[in-house]
């Protein structure tokens, strides 16, 4: 077992269990000679961007109201009534999460342990966290969409679209959660109403040539580094789409004798028993751990 994490220097220095979990982070990144970062819902949590309780209900007291929702997540996927009322909702949640997010402490800590380093990002969050905590965008996969931009609900073309302005125009025009009629935008080639670009079960998701070249430069990446030292270090990232992250990243440290596979998360997930012996698990505050590391 020890074998393997022989690779890393900081794993075998007898110092290794009086670290603290953001001074063992600092130095695997240290040591790393690439980094792939792997986000998920619990880092955007982390800091602040919680889809569950006040942030939702002050937003949203009339929808939430309405249909009771359980938090943010569910009322996104919701099936509301009528296009008017999907926009009314998409609108407002679209410049909460999107446009007018604002920078998140814990994505600007992890900008400043990256810099100088070899890294690159996968998110499933179709937040804006990144781009808010001016990250290099090309460095950054969102591979579940955007929340800033729309696909057809036919899928009928693979293209997406984006209307700021419109969506400011929704959230303001709108009463009785309804937008007025003449807001509703179409798919342009087919006529069926747009949404928020978004994958789900049955269809998948409009992927288009910005879509294609963010996934080109993260599997160049991976790539390029997969014969190195690669810490794979994932940050609050559940169990709801393993197949994006927690898979691919546990397979790709089996397959590579130097990767390391880092877990940040206060939840215990099963680890594959493979790759135990090359896993570390930081289950302190996400926030907490990257603020003290980043120093
Ligand atoms: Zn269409």
């Amino acid at each position: 077992m020890q074998e393997l994490k022989g690779h890393w220097q900081t794993l075998t220095m007898e110092s290794e269990s009086s670290l603290s979990q953001a001074d063992l982070l600092n130095q695997l990144t240290e040591e790393a000679e690439a980094i792939v970062i792997g986000i998920g819902a619990g880092m955007s949590a982390a800091t602040g961007f919680t889809y569950v309780g006040k942030r939702f209900t002050d937003a949203f007291p009339d929808f939430t109201q309405k249909y009771r929702f359980f938090d943010m997540l569910q009322a996104s996927l919701f099936d509301f009534e009528d296009e008017q009322e999907y926009w009314a909702f998409q609108s407002r949640f679209s410049l909460l999460n999107f446009f007018d997010q604002p920078v998140g402490q814990a994505y600007v800590d992890l900008r400043h342990m990256m810099t100088g380093k070899n890294y690159h990002v996968i998110t499933t969050n179709a937040d804006n966290a990144f781009y808010a905590a001016a990250f290099d965008m090309e460095k950054v996969f969102r591979i579940q969409g955007e929340y800033g931009l729309w696909q057809c609900s036919e899928h009928c073309h693979q293209q997406t679209y984006h209307d700021e302005a419109l969506i400011r125009q929704m959230a303001r025009e709108q009463s009785d959660m309804k937008i007025p009629a003449n807001l509703v935008p179409h798919c342009p080639k087919c006529g069926a109403g747009l949404e928020v670009n978004k994958r789900n079960e049955e269809k998948g998701m409009v992927e288009d040539g910005h879509f294609h070249e963010q996934k080109e430069r993260y599997d160049q990446f991976l790539k390029e580094n997969q014969d190195k030292k690669v810490l794979f270090l994932e940050i609050g990232v559940g169990h709801t789409t393993p197949q994006f992250i927690k898979h691919p990243f546990q397979q790709m440290t089996e397959k590579n004798a130097k990767a390391l596979f880092v877990t940040m998360n206060q939840k215990d997930y099963f680890i594959p028993h493979g790759i135990r012996p090359q896993t570390v698990r930081i289950d302190e505050n996400i926030a907490e751990v990257l603020h003290a590391s980043s120093k």
